[in-house]
């Protein structure tokens, strides 16, 4: 997972600032030496490494954390604050023209993930009731047309191409006049991207930009590639003027510094950031969430977020009542499973969780899909008799199960003592509840 590296750095400097009563000055100094090893070895830019530093050495020797009762806090927060400011301080959000449509045009170099990018971000906006079009403007590699056309289909958002023969600039003029004629509120352009940044792309660039005079120019980078992407990026903004930037692959083991310097050397804000290969892996960037994330102490504002847009509210009240009724079945459980998935993978949830992404380190805490997967499996092989009444699994029947989802007697075994345990458990804490769980019985 990204930043896991440099995460884990930076709590343990902090956890052992934690714990001390009082500071001396060297325990600063050695605290602030440690984040920047921890800085340089994520790959952050050294330059932005060094300001970073010594604007923390000031504001630690202007609040004097020396003399605080709670110095590691004050340190940790003064650390927090100037991580968001690295990244941007806050949100930055798409640009919005008042004559639509808003043109966006995506740039970037092969294989950062423009094209899949560019589909996302219009899902995201369909999502948001607005009308994307895309325009297909890559004529040189070869299925980029037909890779946007089948994004396209797959998320029910009409794409425009003339084919590969007109240049991209009419290409883009066109499409700027399709958008317009039929009420489309965005326009996307899709552009060609090349291996290296060369001179030609720069101009073919240059060309659509003044010919459709975008309200947006995003670069799309892969945030694997570190300082190399901030280079990228650094060089598209001199000569494009970006708006913004999209880093993608943030679900990969990125050590950070991409994410963490290019704000600082490029003056362009983080807009989105893509964590996955599925159309709808694309989130808006909050610095000071991702700041929270790296010190440990969780995003639980963005697992919110995505609990409020993909939970059914409904289900999930009827699930309550079930589980404090003590009703809740093996078909209750598959339900609640399905709710979990839509959320993302499990290892991102954990992640936005204060202090989770230590857990994972924990060898018998399994939070990979697989293992849910083979839960599901098992749980489907259940008669619905069986699922609604646990108690008749017998051991003839535990072996059907086994077999017909391709586990082992063992595993069905191990479920069905985690689910009898889940009942019981949550039989005590229903207990406890008052009638309509309105405060904690006995306290
Ligand atoms: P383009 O050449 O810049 O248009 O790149 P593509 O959109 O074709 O993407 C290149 C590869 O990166 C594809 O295999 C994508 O599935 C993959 N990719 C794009 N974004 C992400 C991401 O956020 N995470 C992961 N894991 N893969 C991604």
């Amino acid at each position: 997972m990204a930043f896991e590296g440099l995460a884990s750095r930076l709590q343990n400097v902090f956890s052992k600032l934690k714990g001390k009563g009082r500071l001396s000055e060297e325990d600063v100094n050695e605290a602030l030496r440690e984040v920047r090893l921890a800085l340089l070895e994520a790959d952050v830019n050294f330059k932005v490494v060094k300001d970073f530093i010594a604007k923390i050495r000031e504001k630690a020797v202007g609040l004097d954390v020396t003399k605080s009762f709670t110095p590691g806090m004050l340190v940790i927060d003064i650390v927090n604050k100037e991580l968001t400011a690295l990244m941007g301080e806050t949100q930055s959000k798409l640009a919005r023209s008042n004559k639509p449509p808003t043109v966006i045009m995506m740039v970037g170099l092969q294989g950062a993930g423009k094209t899949t990018t560019t589909g996302k971000l219009a899902k995201l906006l369909q999502k948001q009731n607005h009308r994307p079009l895309l325009v297909a403007g890559d004529i040189y590699r070869p299925a980029a047309i037909k890779q946007l056309q089948v994004l396209g289909e797959q998320i029910k958002v009409p794409v425009f191409t003339l084919g590969d023969q007109v240049s991209p600039v009419a290409i883009a003029k066109a499409g700027l006049q399709h958008a317009k004629d039929n009420g489309h509120d965005y326009l996307i352009i899709d552009t060609a991207g090349r291996l290296h940044i060369d001179e030609e792309l720069m101009e073919e660039l240059a060309n659509i930009r003044k010919e459709v005079d975008p309200d947006e120019i995003l670069l799309v980078i892969d945030a694997m590639t570190g300082q190399d992407a901030v280079n990228v990026a650094d060089n598209f903004n001199k000569q494009l003027e970006l708006t913004g930037v999209i880093l993608t692959k943030l679900d990969g083991d990125t050590r950070g510094g991409a994410a963490l310097s290019v704000r600082a050397v490029t003056g362009c804000p983080i807009k989105f950031v893509a964590t996955g290969e599925k159309v709808d892996a694309l989130e808006p960037f909050y610095p000071d969430r991702m700041a929270s994330r790296i010190l440990g102490m969780g995003d639980m504002l963005s697992l919110i977020e995505k609990a409020q847009e993909n939970i059914d509210a409904d289900k999930a009240k009827e699930l309550e009542l079930k589980m404090r009724n003590n009703e809740f079945t093996f078909e209750d459980f598959l339900e609640q499973l399905e709710q979990v998935k839509k959320l993302g993978p499990l290892d991102q949830l954990l992640d936005m969780m204060p202090g989770m992404n230590k857990l994972k380190g924990a060898k018998d805490l399994k939070v990979d899909d697989k293992q849910m997967a083979r839960t599901v499996a098992i749980v489907k092989s259940m008669t619905t008799q069986e699922k609604r009444k646990p108690e008749i699994l017998n051991a003839s029947r535990r072996k059907r199960l086994a077999l017909g989802s391709g586990t082992s007697v063992q595993e069905v075994n191990r479920l069905i003592k985690q689910f009898d345990d889940m009942r019981k458990m949550m039989k005590q804490f229903s207990g406890m509840m008052g009638s309509g769980g309105k405060g904690m019985k006995g306290l």
